[in-house]
């Protein structure tokens, strides 16, 4: 069984088509500058790079498809060989707590929460569109980064606001980055040969974006990220988590709009706004090596605030069997790693420094006996809609 990963963002779209038979990776690549101008990078039995028009999403896909099919470079000799497409869909609000097949409903209930994601729903749903009219017949699953926090009980995904705003506008907390915690708590229990119907894991996902997640028993019970991706902890440039009286505050003071202060908290803050250096965490910790007093500081901020949003959930669990870390930070940077276990040793864990001294790969670098473990996992979305694509198939 073959299926295409679509993932749309407002300018780009990212693909994979997976062979499910072993979940083999057949061709990736990028569109970049779709209605600018447009590029297409792509890499099946040979790579393909070209400046090509694209005037929307349908265009792209046309190219992608295109791609796939070419003799030199290409992986398929029909399109009829893909069993069905799955999408990335950013937000499913209250809607969808799992990944289902795409109907008319469904497109609907896409659209009504466009309020709650305005940069990510709209193109995720052309991209559902565009593949229906490219490819009719061939079935399109949904995926929602939102769909695995929706086993929060009302105590963690409710805001102590008005209980009719919640009811009104839907107000509440839904996380992000569900896709990534539900693929990387499923591995955890495989490295650690355990059902995941009896594991406590907190799963720290440290990219551009950061959230952490509380998964208890195979279910996510509270994490970082809220009603938008900006609350929890800091990150590349969001301030995360603070007083919201700031806002308020700021617009007093600096004269400016809220839209405005809500761009500073988005675009210029975090270790961003902090360091001044970079929103990149590798030049934030070149700038530290090298002496700077405020990127040494942005760092210490992210990785306590880690730590302590960790601590947090160990406490909504009463205890934890592992800390996970993944994403670009997590799965890379040994430092950032240490620098979060050395506040958690209170659950007994503790580090290897020699295992830690790892990158990019699944590794355990916990001591022997360190009673939590810690895990590095490298995420794998793509491969998680797949599946889900392909048990929905089924
Ligand atoms: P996103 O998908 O949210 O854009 P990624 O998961 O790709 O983000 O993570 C990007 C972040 O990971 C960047 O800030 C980058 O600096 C950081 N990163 C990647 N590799 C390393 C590394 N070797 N050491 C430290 N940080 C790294």
């Amino acid at each position: 069984m073959k299926i295409l990963v679509v993932n749309c963002g407002s300018s780009s779209l990212k693909y994979q088509l997976i062979d499910m038979e072993g979940e083999r990776v057949l061709a990736k690549g990028l569109c970049e500058r779709i209605g600018i101008d447009g590029r297409l990078k792509h890499s099946g039995k040979a790579e393909y790079t070209a400046d090509v028009g694209m005037k929307n999403h349908t265009d792209a896909i046309r190219l992608v498809l295109n791609a796939l099919l070419n003799k030199e470079y290409g992986v398929l000799n029909s399109i009829s060989e893909v069993n069905a497409v799955g999408h990335r869909v950013v937000h499913g609000g209250e809607y969808f707590s799992q990944s289902v097949i795409v109907t008319d409903e469904v497109e609907k209930a896409i659209e009504a929460c466009y309020d709650l994601a305005p940069l990510h729903n709209p193109p995720n749903l052309i991209g559902v569109r565009a593949c229906e009219e490219l490819m009719p017949g061939v079935p399109q699953a949904a995926v929602f980064d939102t769909a695995f926090h929706q086993t929060m009980p009302p105590k963690a995904y409710l805001y102590a606001i008005p209980y009719e705003l919640y009811e009104k506008h839907k107000i509440r907390k839904y996380g992000f980055h569900g896709t990534s915690h539900k693929y990387v708590a499923q591995r955890a229990a495989v490295m650690l040969r355990r059902p995941l119907e009896s594991l406590k894991i907190i799963t720290c996902h440290l990219g551009n974006g950061a959230s952490v997640c509380a998964v208890e028993y195979g279910k996510s019970v509270d994490t970082s990220m809220g009603l938008t991706p900006l609350e929890g902890l800091a990150m590349g440039t969001r301030s995360g988590s603070l007083d919201p009286a700031i806002i308020a505050f700021l617009v007093e003071k600096e004269r400016i709009t809220v839209k405005d202060a809500e761009n500073i908290l988005n675009k210029k803050s975090g270790v961003l706004g902090l360091s001044g250096v970079s929103s990149d965490f590798r030049d934030i910790e070149d700038a530290k090596r090298q002496g700077n007093t405020r990127a040494a500081i942005a760092l210490d901020l992210f990785h306590y605030r880690v730590a302590k949003t960790a601590g947090e959930y160990a406490a909504a669990m009463n205890g934890a069997d592992a800390v996970v870390f993944t994403a670009g930070l997590g799965e890379n940077s040994m430092s950032s790693r240490a620098a979060v276990c050395a506040y958690l040793g209170y659950l007994g864990l503790q580090v290897d420094e020699r295992k830690n001294n790892t990158r990019g790969k699944e590794a355990d670098f916990a001591t022997d006996d360190s009673k939590t473990r810690a895990l590095v996992i490298p995420t794998n979305e793509e491969l998680m809609i797949a599946r889900d694509t392909a048990a929905l198939l089924a």
